[in-house]
Parts: structure tokens; sequence; C-alpha cells
């Protein structure tokens, strides 16, 4: 391992300087014995409430190891407040969805059952590792919040009315997106992904009929649900979120 390049790793609890933290099994694992790292050794880690430090390793036992949180290096901050919903899909392309939003910096995602979601059974607490280990990855400070599974119809029913959803509409009936976005106006988004078969036309209708959900056309071809969430996501932190020079520290 090159060691100017220091591992980075989330603390499910809340970091100051001078404590000690013990990472979990898998943590444990991956430092001792993917990495080898040995005593004195730092790694960065960040708890998603207060930024990210600097720790050491100062006490390894036969499956454990301690870390002193020594030095803050950043100071907390957040994401764009942009959620994601999305039709869960095959297994692997899921996976590729949830760890693509989290690195495209969404605050919240939001499996949405349609129609037509074909998808496995869906499990919460893989996604919350997924998205720990893309948040780690991508050095954000702040981790997406998931939620349960719904179905769409009762997730517009109780839609914050302030927050405008932008539904990707492949249907070709849609404002074009960078005009769309540009236009926005609240400080809190969401982008609304369909499943593989689209939506239905009894969806497209009540989605139509929302007053805060506006159609979003990406074009003439015909994306994949995959490429499409990436896709949105990607316009919106262009056009209204932090893609902007000077973000990144
Ligand atoms: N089976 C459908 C395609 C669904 S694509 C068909 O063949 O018509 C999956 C989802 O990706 C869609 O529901 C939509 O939300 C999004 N999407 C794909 N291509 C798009 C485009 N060109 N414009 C807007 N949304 C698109």
């Amino acid at each position: 391992m090159k060691k100017n390049i220091k591992p980075r790793l989330f603390a499910k609890q809340l970091l100051q300087e001078g404590i000690l933290w013990q990472p979990d099994d898998a943590q444990t694992h991956y430092l001792l014995n993917v990495l080898r790292l040995r005593l004195e050794d730092e790694i960065k880690v960040f708890d998603g409430q207060s930024g990210e430090y600097i720790g050491q390793i100062c006490d390894i036992g036969k499956k454990s190891c301690s870390i002193k949180i020594l030095q803050k290096i950043r100071e907390m901050s957040h994401c764009p407040d942009v959620w994601l919903l999305f039709a869960p899909v095959k297994k692997d392309k899921t996976d590729f969805i949830i760890a693509g939003a989290t690195e495209l910096g969404v605050a919240k995602i939001l499996p949405v059952m349609t129609e037509r979601t074909i998808a496995e059974r869906v499990k919460k607490e893989r996604f919350e590792a997924q998205v720990i280990e893309a948040a780690e990855q991508c050095r954000r400070l702040d981790i997406p919040q998931i939620l349960e599974p719904q179905p769409i119809k009762k997730l517009l029913q109780s839609w914050p009315q302030e927050r405008i959803l932008y539904f990707m509409d492949e249907t070709g009936n849609g404002g074009d997106i960078q005009t769309v976005f540009q236009k926005a106006t609240s400080a809190g988004a969401a982008v609304l992904v369909g499943p593989e078969g689209g939506f239905s036309e009894a969806e497209l209708q009540l989605l139509r009929s929302a007053s805060f959900a506006k159609g979003v056309s990406m074009g003439k071809r015909i994306l994949r649900a995959e490429t499409a969430v990436l896709s949105a996501l990607a316009c919106w932190q262009a056009i209204c979120g932090d893609w902007i020079e000077g973000e990144r520290k």
C-alpha cells in the first residue's frame, strides 16, 4: 500500500480529538489483514456529523484495534439537498445506482415501487453498507440517508409540496433537462427515474397532474435506468448543485 494515501473510514459515533475509536470487525480486518497496517500507521476517519480526522493505530489486539483520533483536518460540510427516487432493478445494477448516486452527492435515497418494478428483495441494510463504502471512497463528509422502499402512489400523496420532483420522462413529453434545471427555484429538489419497463400510463398521469412534479427529457435515446439515474444527477449537480470551482477542497 502507498503510505501517502491514507485509507478513509466511517465511524458510527461522534468523534473528537483525543478520543479512542474502535473500528468494527470488517474495518479492523480491512486495516490489519488487507492493508496490513501496523502500530502508529495513520488513517482518515469521518463521522458524518463533525468532519474528518487523522487517526493513528495505537493498539492492536488479536481481532481488534484502537484508533487514537489525533487532529481534525476537515470541518463538516453537507452535500447539496437533492434526493434520488428510483425503482430498484436487478441486484448488481441497483448496487451501481446506490454507489453512483452517493458519489454524485445525493442527500437522500428513496427506493420506489412502481407498477413495472421488477426487483429482487430490497434490503435496506445492504444499501446502507454500500452508501458507507462509496462515501468513504469519494471523500464526502456526510452519509446519504436511505429510506425503506415505498409505493410511488403513497410517496406522492405525502410529498413535501415545496420540493420540486423532477421525473425523468422517456416519452419525450418533458422539458429539456438544461432548461428545466436552469429554471429551478426551490432550494431542495428530487430526481425520479422509472424502472426498466418505464412508468405506466397511470403513473405518468399521476406525475403530470402533481403540482410539485416536472417532467424532464434527456433526449431521444432511451437510457437504461442506471444510466438515466447517473445522467440526471450529474446534470443537476452541474446546473444547480456543487460542481462549481472552489467547491472541492
Ligand atoms: N422501457 C422503456 C424505457 C425505460 S428506461 C421504453 O422502452 O420506453 C428507464 C427509465 O429511465 C425511464 O422510466 C425514465 O425515467 C428514464 N429514462 C430513460 N431514457 C430517458 C430519456 N431519454 N429521457 C428521460 N428519461 C429517460
